[in-house]
C-alpha cells in the first residue's frame, strides 16, 4: 500500500482541506496531528484474522509491529496510538457507516488513530482512506486530525478490462495500488483470447498465459476484488476464428464474426472454453457479452439450414438463456451488455435492436436473472435503465471516458436504484502500458468512476477540486517505476512505455519518486 499523501500537512500546523478520493460522506477535520515513528505499535481487534485486511495495515502502518487480538465483540478495530475506542454500534438502528457492510469510521485525534467497520472488507477500505492522508517526515509519520464516516452509495463498483502477456505487470499494478484506492470492489476480465488449453489453435503471440491471469484473478481477491470473467459471444467472436479457425462455427461464413448459436459444436465450443475459465475463475458471477451481434454479416444468415425461420431476437434470447442456464447449474450469475435490448430512441447510443418491436421482444425473452451492463458512451440518461428495470431487469450503469458521461449516468444509476456502476476500458484487445499515454483519459477515468460510485457526490468533473489524470498517475506509480516489459514481437506497436516522462511532466512528486 502507498501513502499517496494527498494532504500535505506538517506536525503542528493547521491541517489544509483534506482531499480523499473518493469523497467521504461525512469528513469533518480535528485540531492537531497524530505523530508517530516508523517502530511504533498498532493492534487489530477483530473476531476472526482476515490476512488480506492484516496484509493491507502492515503495508501502512509501521510493518510487523501490530498485534492481532481476537475478539469476542462484533466488528473490526484497528488503533494505534492512546485515543480510547469505542465498541461497535449494537442494538437499535445502526448509523449507516455502521450498517453498510463496506462502511468504516475512522477517528484521528492527536492521541492516536482509531479505525472501526463492521467487516474486513470496510476496515480495509478505512486503510484506503487512512493511506491517502498520511505524510511521511523522516522516521516520523503524521496523520491530520479527522473523523470520517463512510459508506459506498453503489454496492457494484467496478472496471472491465483486458488482460494481455505483456500487459500483465500493468494490470497487476492497477490492482494492487489504483482500484484498492479507489475502493473499487469488481473487476469484469474480458479473457477470450487468452490461452486455453481446449483450443491452442486461435492463441495470438500476446494472449495472456493461464498462469498469469490466474495470478491476476488472485491478485484481484486478495484485495477484496470480485473477478468477474468475461468470454463475449455469439457476435464479436472473431477470437474463435483467428487464424482462419473454426469457420465451420460460424453463422456468416463469408464474413466470420457471429458464431451459430444452434449448431451442437458451438456450444461444445463455448462451453469447453467457459469450463476452462470456470476452473480458473471459481467465479461467481459470469459475463457473457452478447453486444452488438448483428454488427457484422448475417444473423440469422438465411443460409444456415439451423437457423432457418428464427429471428434476431429468438436466437439472442437461446444464446442468452441457454448460457444463463448452464452458469446457474454450477451456482454460477449471469451478466451481459444491454445494448441487444434497446430500440433507436431509447437511449443516444447503444442500441442495437432494429426498433421498438424488435426490442421489446429481446427484453421479453431474455431471463430476467441476467443481470444487464446497460453501456452508454455518448450522453446517457436515466431512460434506458428504467426502461430495463421496468421489464424485470437488474441493471449496472457502463461508462466509458468522457467526465460529464459519468457523472451523468453514476447519478442516473443512483437514482435509478441500478445496482452499480462499470467503467469500461476499450485500449485495444492486447493493451499495456505502452499504450498508456495515447489511452490516458480512460484510465484517469476510472478515478472518477469510483469517486462518483461511491460517494455519489451531485459535484460536476469541473467541481471536483482535483485532476483526476495526476490522481491516477500517483496511484500507479506508488513510490517506484512501472516495471514493463515489451514483447520484442510487434515490436513496432509495443515500445517500451513512455509512462515515465509522462508521469514526470505531470507530477513532481512522482518524478522525485522515480529517481529515487
Ligand atoms: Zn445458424
Amino acid at each position: 500500500m502507498m501513502f499517496l499523501g494527498l494532504a500535505a500537512a506538517a506536525p503542528g500546523q493547521t491541517p489544509p482541506t483534506l482531499l480523499v478520493i473518493p469523497q467521504p460522506k461525512s469528513l469533518r477535520p480535528g485540531a492537531g496531528v497524530f505523530v508517530w515513528k516508523q517502530d511504533a505499535r498498532w493492534q487489530l481487534r477483530a473476531p476472526m484474522r482476515d490476512e488480506r485486511l492484516w496484509q493491507a495495515a502492515d503495508g501502512l502502518l509501521p510493518a510487523g509491529r501490530g498485534q492481532f487480538v481476537a475478539s469476542r465483540r462484533a466488528g473490526y478495530d484497528l488503533q494505534m496510538g492512546t485515543e480510547p475506542g469505542v465498541n461497535f454500534p449494537s442494538g437499535g438502528k445502526l448509523p449507516a457507516w455502521a450498517a453498510n457492510p463496506e462502511g468504516y469510521r475512522l477517528l484521528v485525534t492527536s492521541k492516536g488513530i482509531f479505525l472501526q467497520a463492521g467487516t474486513a472488507q470496510g476496515a480495509f477500505y478505512g486503510l484506503q482512506t487512512l493511506g491517502q492522508l498520511l505524510e511521511r517526515n523522516g522516521r516520523d509519520f503524521s496523520c491530520p486530525a479527522v473523523e470520517i464516516e463512510d459508506w459506498p452509495s453503489l454496492r457494484f463498483r467496478g472496471v472491465h478490462w483486458f488482460p494481455s502477456a505483456s500487459g500483465a505487470p500493468m494490470c497487476r499494478r492497477m490492482i494492487d495500488h489504483v482500484f484498492p484506492m479507489l475502493k473499487l470492489n469488481r473487476c469484469v476480465v474480458e479473457c477470450e483470447a487468452a490461452r486455453w488449453d481446449c483450443h491452442p489453435e486461435i492463441a495470438m503471440t500476446n494472449s495472456i498465459s493461464k498462469a498469469a491471469l490466474r495470478q491476476l484473478v488472485e491478485e484481484c481477491r486478495s484485495r477484496f476484488i470480485e473477478p468477474i470473467p468475461l468470454i463475449d459471444v455469439p457476435g464479436h467472436a472473431k477470437w474463435m476464428f483467428r487464424h482462419g479457425q473454426n469457420l465451420d462455427l460460424a453463422e456468416d461464413a463469408q464474413t466470420p464474426y457471429a458464431c451459430c448459436v444452434k449448431n451442437p459444436k458451438t456450444i461444445q465450443f463455448i462451453e469447453a472454453v467457459m469450463t476452462e475459465c470456470i476452473d480458473l475463475f471459481h467465479p461467481r458471477t459470469f459475463h457473457i457479452g452478447h453486444d452488438e451481434i448483428t454488427d457484422r454479416g448475417r444473423f440469422p444468415n438465411p443460409q444456415c439450414p439451423l437457423c432457418r425461420g428464427e429471428t434476431t431476437a429468438s436466437l439472442t434470447a437461446e444464446s442468452a438463456n441457454r448460457l444463463a442456464d448452464w452458469l446457474a447449474a454450477r451456482g454460477i450469475a449471469t451478466m451481459m451488455w444491454g445494448d441487444m435490448l434497446l430500440a433507436p430512441g431509447e437511449a443516444a447510443d447503444a442500441t442495437c435492436a432494429k426498433n421498438a418491436g424488435e426490442a421489446r421482444q429481446q427484453r421479453a425473452g431474455i431471463s430476467k436473472k441476467i443481470t444487464i451492463t446497460d453501456w452508454h458512451y455518448w450522453n446517457p440518461s436515466r431512460r434506458s435503465l428504467d426502461i430495463l428495470q421496468q421489464a424485470g431487469f437488474h441493471t449496472i450503469a457502463s461508462t466509458w471516458q468522457q467526465p460529464e458521461d459519468i457523472f451523468q449516468f453514476s447519478q442516473a444509476a443512483i437514482a435509478s436504484g441500478s445496482d452499480g456502476l462499470l467503467q469500461t476500458t476499450w485500449a485495444g484487445f492486447f493493451p499495456d502500458e505502452s499504450g498508456m499515454r495515447n489511452d490516458i483519459a480512460q484510465y484517469a477515468a476510472y478515478v472518477l468512476a469510483a469517486d462518483y460510485a461511491w460517494s455519489g457526490r451531485s459535484d460536476p468533473p469541473a467541481k471536483l477540486g482535483y485532476d483526476a489524470q495526476k490522481i491516477f498517475l500517483k496511484a500507479y506509480a506508488a513510490n517506484s517505476p512501472p516495471t514493463v516489459k515489451p514483447i520484442r514481437l510487434r515490436a513496432k506497436i509495443l515500445r517500451p512505455a513512455p509512462l515515465r516522462r509522462l508521469c514526470a511532466g505531470l507530477s513532481p512528486i512522482i518524478a522525485a519518486r522515480w529517481r529515487r
